[in-house]
């Protein structure tokens, strides 16, 4: 069994609330949500950041995979044209806290820049 959280929402051993799947990426809602919308969008492969995913064999087709469900989930949504952020959190300095890539979708509300 992984020790890593992400890779268990990706198989199941722990629930997350989907709202969209790919064969190389999985959207679930965040547990403690920032925003009406926050949505996290994940590789299905394990990789803690886009570097590392870039350096797996194919990665880089995952990575795009990665960006294409958060672009398709932020329209099903109704985001697309009010607009929304897409982010991810890389390192310490970042505030990553789970070591599993994810790109955090914003939206249904004005964000206000810059970040704290
Ligand atoms: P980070 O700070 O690493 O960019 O973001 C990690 C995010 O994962 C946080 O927003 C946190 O609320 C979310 N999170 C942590 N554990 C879980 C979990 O078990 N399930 C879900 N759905 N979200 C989680
Ligand atoms: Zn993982």
């Amino acid at each position: 069994m992984s020790e890593c959280i992400f890779c268990r929402i990706v198989s199941g051993e722990i629930p997350a609330t989907e709202v969209g799947r790919t064969e190389d990426a999985v959207a679930f809602r965040d547990l403690n949500p920032q925003a009406p919308v926050h949505v996290l969008i994940i590789p299905t492969r394990h990789a803690a950041t886009a570097a590392d995913l870039l350096a797996q064999d194919g990665g880089a087709a995952r990575l795009a995979a990665v960006f294409a469900l958060a672009t398709r989930v932020a329209d099903e949504l109704g985001l697309a044209d009010r607009g929304y952020r897409l982010v991810a959190n890389t390192g310490a300095e970042g505030g990553q806290t789970v070591h599993h890539l994810h790109v955090h979708l914003l939206g249904g509300r004005q964000l206000t820049w810059p970040p704290g």
